[in-house]
């Protein structure tokens, strides 16, 4: 049995065997990119560690009042510490907060066990206040911090902790994962390859219908683009400016959009690119095979190539806090422009 999780065999793997050998360490770190899995793979854990009636040694019932509560984050010994929806920064207070609640027994658990979710949006104040509870752990406390990488934590933090770094399945084994479940079926493939073989983004696509639309307006946007002049480019950034405005009052918000699209658009031109060389069928967005092809037999690959990088870097830019409009406009001026009727469904 994997927990339950899709892929990540190995981690579990880890984790079990910390369990059966009795070395479980008092803090550990699951790194890798969003929808991956890391926080589900935590709560696992901590479900595991907590089990009132495990089926067998480092498993869980799913059942107990234990394994429940861990599942829907009300459990009194699970201690959630994560951003507020209108603040993206974990603040000192909040850790110094868990610090005392820790210092206690834990109610009716085995261990306390302190979730603390994407910790690169903590300040420095506050990692710097996670970095005491570290260096001296309370008893039966367990820390489960994620981040999207080791480089975005204190050098200090990491190596107090046990790293696990997740990564992206393979498209196929993904998709083989995906097929049995209900509400994903005959669109197994496509969702693997928009999620780039990230199982919670993939359950993500096949439950939220939104999410779904999104992508679809993000990829008919890029190809209009592309027959746009340089005029409408520059609209088109106007409009899309003005719309993000109205969907999100902070800038950082508003930066984040534009990386999804942005990286969306990157997937896109990467099938460009595999289906100039014949080689494979597009990986990311199987459902676009069409459009995909007439890129690919219009476009040079060296203009291919320059998409590419100009995507990078604009994503770059963005990320290094660069004037959004001014980023998006560069990028418009460097697109490869290509005169074609696509037919989009
Ligand atoms: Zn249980």
């Amino acid at each position: 049995m994997n927990w339950g999780m899709i892929g990540h065999q190995w981690a579990v793997g880890l984790l079990r065997s910390h369990i059966l050998n009795d070395q479980v360490r008092h803090a550990y770190l699951f790194t890798g990119s969003s929808g991956l899995g890391k926080r589900t793979l935590a709560v696992r854990f901590a479900q595991v560690l907590n089990c009132m009636n495990p089926p067998e040694n480092a498993e869980f019932c799913g059942d107990c009042r234990a394994c429940r509560l861990i599942q829907e984050g009300t459990f009194p010994d699970l201690h959630i510490v994560a951003t507020k929806e209108h603040d993206r920064t974990l603040k000192v207070d909040q850790i110094r907060e868990l610090h005392r609640k820790l210092s206690l027994s834990p109610f009716e658990g085995k261990f306390h066990i302190a979730l603390l979710p994407q910790f690169h949006q903590a300040t420095e104040q506050a990692a710097n206040a996670l970095l005491k509870t570290l260096e001296e752990p309370p008893q039966r406390v367990i820390m489960l911090l994620t981040a999207e990488s080791v480089e975005s934590l204190l050098p200090t933090i990491v190596s107090r902790c046990e790293v696990v770094p997740l990564r992206p399945l393979s498209v196929s084994e993904l998709e083989s994962a995906l097929a049995p479940i209900e509400e994903v079926g005959e669109d197994a493939n496509l969702f693997a390859g928009l999620s780039a073989g990230r199982p919670g983004y993939a359950l993500r696509l096949a439950q939220d219908e939104a999410l779904l639309a999104l992508r679809d307006s993000g990829i008919e946007d890029l190809v209009n683009v592309i027959g746009f002049n340089r005029i409408d480019r520059f609209g088109f950034i106007e409009k899309w400016d003005k719309s993000l405005r109205r969907k999100f009052d902070k800038l950082d918000d508003r930066r984040l959009e534009c990386i999804a699209v942005l990286e969306l658009w990157l997937s896109f031109w990467r099938d460009v690119m595999l289906s100039t060389y014949k080689v494979r069928e597009p990986e990311s967005n199987p459902d676009r095979g069409s459009e995909i092809d007439t890129l690919a037999e219009g476009i040079s690959k060296g203009e291919i190539v320059e998409a590419i990088q100009a995507l990078e870097r604009s994503e770059e830019a963005i990320r290094r806090n660069a004037n959004l409009r001014l980023a998006l406009e560069t990028l418009m001026i460097e697109l490869p422009y290509l005169n074609m009727e696509l037919t989009s469904e």
